[in-house]
């Protein structure tokens, strides 16, 4: 096989076979087909794509390429989440503390933030003492004595998808459904659970500007997971908003802790119950969603939740005196309040202008490898719908430093009108 030859297939939308795509991933892990050759190779499939065996063969190829993780000693079914990634998603924080308090075993894989979303390591690693690299046989131990454990994967899980996803990301083609679900989707299936509960992001601060194409990505991905004898359920909500009020490591933390404790942000507090409640509901363990969201909110307000993460934080060296103190955890230099300079209703937040403001305050990575500033983030306060009156508190700077680019770009992320906006959080649910 030729990669020109197959770079022109794409080019003028033929279809590859499964062998072709084998090629193309092992010769690429491989270095044997060069960062510019793949990059156009992307970018034919993200103008053509690939039709739905090809993003199957796609899928295997990269699964393939790494090591997977046996649960099968672990009994019972298992369970793993994951999100596309949002602006203040610390959703797996709570998820999984919910669902593996009902004796469910969940097991977690995650990676690093890179851009404007957070990685759920990073935050868990601003615990002091925190430990993500677990190897694989505690990993398997502590879910099955403890039922719950999130470590980060390693540079042998899903190789092929790490070395893609890295050129994707400098190349302008992440944003294609076939590449997005496939990348996910084989990092997914390298841990070998039985449902996996996606929580799609869709709107300004997602890579899913629309709901249809969110949907799309979902039917894909649940074709996937049905391939791979695999259940998945898709609960599409929306990123035209950060979720809660905390955008940074530490700080997602610390309102984490409060929605353990019953405390946390209504929005953020309702969407972690209901995709809490759809995995409690696809795993059979009531027999409405009705009843499914009692037992997550019930999971929340009698404290076993809270404690289950608690004996996580325990199980991997963290130390827990910051979770039942939040107020121990470092602060930064600064802390800078924002007033609103007008009135009105809020009809729009530019989502992705946050976590860029997060980013460049220190908090998430510009290329893998940066090195983050834990403590540092922001607070951003108004809801689409809110009304705002002159002088209402905004947003609070968590910073290390007085920089007035980034205070420019949270005064300038949110627009008051004199109409009420209306705003949905939860879109669809797929399964
Ligand atoms: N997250 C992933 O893991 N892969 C993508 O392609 C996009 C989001």
């Amino acid at each position: 096989m030729y990669i020109v030859d197959l770079i022109n297939k794409k080019r003028m939308n033929g279809k590859f076979n499964k062998n072709e795509i084998k090629y193309i991933v092992d010769s690429y892990v491989q270095g044997k087909i060069e960062d510019y050759q793949m990059s156009a190779l992307l970018m034919a499939i993200c103008i053509n794509g690939l039709d739905s065996e090809e993003t199957i063969y796609l899928t295997d190829a990269m699964l393939d390429s790494g090591d997977k993780i046996d649960l099968s000693s672990i009994p019972g079914i298992k369970v793993d989440k994951h999100s596309t990634g949002g602006v203040g998603d610390k959703t797996t924080l709570i998820v999984l503390p919910i669902v593996a308090s009902l004796g469910v075993p969940v097991a977690k894989m995650s990676g690093r933030g890179l851009g404007y979303t957070g990685g759920t390591i990073d935050k868990l690693e601003s615990i002091p003492g925190f430990n993500v690299n677990v190897n694989i046989s505690d990993f398997i131990n502590q879910v099955k004595k403890y039922n719950i454990c999130i470590g980060t994967t390693t540079s042998s899980s899903t190789p092929a998808d790490k070395k893609i996803y890295a050129l994707r990301d400098v190349t302008a083609t992440v944003a294609s459904i076939p590449l997005i679900a496939s990348s996910i989707m084989s990092k997914k299936l390298a841990i070998k659970t039985d449902l996996i509960s996606l929580d799609i992001k869709v709107g300004n601060g997602a890579f899913m500007k629309d709901l249809n194409e969110a949907r799309l990505l979902a039917k894909t991905m649940i074709k996937i997971g049905k391939k791979f004898n695999r259940k998945v359920i898709s609960t599409l909500t929306s990123m035209d908003e950060n979720l809660g009020y905390a955008i940074g490591n530490s700080l997602e933390i610390i309102e984490a802790i409060d929605t353990l404790k019953g405390k946390g942000p209504i929005d953020f507090y309702e969407l972690c119950i209901q995709i809490s409640a759809n995995t409690i509901y696809e795993l059979g363990l009531t027999k409405t969603l009705e009843d499914a969201l009692e037992l997550a909110k019930e999971k929340i307000y009698n404290g076993s939740a809270f404690n289950h993460f608690k004996e996580m934080v325990l199980l991997q060296g963290g130390n827990i005196s910051y979770i039942d103190n939040p107020t121990l955890f470092e602060k930064p230099k600064y802390i800078i309040p924002l007033y609103s300079k007008e009135e009105g209703y809020v009809s729009l937040i530019d989502t992705k202008s946050l976590g860029l403001a997060s980013m460049m305050l220190g908090a998430g990575r510009v290329s893998l490898g940066d090195n983050i500033n834990h403590m540092v983030g922001l607070k951003f306060y108004p809801k689409i719908g809110d009304y705002i009156k002159k002088g209402d508190l905004i947003s609070e700077i968590y910073s290390d430093a007085n920089d007035n680019n980034i205070l420019d770009l949270v005064n300038n992320s949110y627009k008051l009108t004199k109409e009420k906006t209306d705003f949905k959080l939860i879109l669809d649910v797929l399964s």
